[in-house]
């Protein structure tokens, strides 16, 4: 299958295994990964944000609204869905309490200032059990035909809107401080095996960091009582661009 999609399978695979039950998407694009989710029936609410209305809009409506075979064979467990158009840089309290939080090729999308702001917002205040945050793997850009390492001053870059593509090297560096500084534990894995042709380690071309919260119960006692958090500080910025409900 084509790599976006076996981003999107490897998420299914966690989802299968840890059973979450509140699953947010944050930079989700046209919400393609929301609708491969909505068939869990373990997951009961699935929210997606994205900063760009636009790419929001792009996706079908139908695919995530109820179908009649939705009605005819309802799910056991009800299921919420909800897209808001927000930053991942900035906190909402409806984001709060979530077991699963995917950040899908969105962090190379992020100026050097949001970036900065990015931990603090997803591990710090969102703090969902669980974290997964793909972005390409510079170490395998020589795999590409249009990779030029001899073109002055050019840093090749799968896309123009990357303002940074990382080694595996600079990747985990930046996730093992993070987790250190919100105690969560990461291990790096991938999607997107080189070819066979390849004749030195490049690794995946998609690299992925699985972050788990070292003690669920702590910091997320406001996850028990999340009331009592939104009155306390009940940042609302995101706006909602679509409801539906199974
Ligand atoms: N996750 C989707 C996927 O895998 O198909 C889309 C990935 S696309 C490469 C990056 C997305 O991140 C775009 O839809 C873009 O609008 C969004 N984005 C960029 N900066 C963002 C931010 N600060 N907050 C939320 N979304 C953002």
């Amino acid at each position: 299958p084509p790599l976006y999609k076996q981003r999107y399978f490897f998420v299914k695979e966690i989802v299968n295994q840890y059973k979450p039950k509140k699953v947010a998407d944050l930079g989700c694009g046209s919400a393609t990964l929301l609708c491969f989710l909505k068939h869990h029936s373990c997951v009961q609410e699935l929210v997606g944000v994205d900063l760009l209305m636009d790419s929001l809009l792009v996706w079908n409506r139908d695919r995530l609204s109820p179908l009649v075979a939705d009605h005819i064979d309802p799910r056991d467990l009800d299921l919420r869905i909800v897209l808001y158009r927000g930053s991942a840089v900035e906190e909402d309290s409806r984001l709060l309490g979530f077991d699963l939080i995917t950040c899908i090729e969105l962090i190379e999308h992020l100026d050097s200032e949001d970036l900065a702001k990015f931990p603090e917002v997803v591990f710090g205040y969102f703090s969902p059990t669980l974290v997964v945050i793909s972005t390409p793997n510079a170490d395998y850009n020589p795999l590409f035909p249009d990779y030029n390492p001899l073109s002055p001053g050019s840093t090749f870059r799968r896309n123009p809107d990357h303002k940074f593509e990382w080694s595996r090297e600079q990747f985990q560096h930046w996730a093992l401080n993070v987790a250190k500084r919100y105690k969560y534990s990461v291990e790096f894995t991938g999607v997107g095996a080189p070819p066979p042709w390849a004749n030195k380690d490049v690794g995946y071309c998609t690299q992925i960091g699985v972050f788990k919260k070292k003690q669920p119960g702590c910091r997320s006692c406001i996850l028990v009582k999340p009331d009592a958090r939104v009155s306390e500080r009940g940042e609302r910025p995101y706006e909602v661009v679509f409801k539906a409900s199974f």
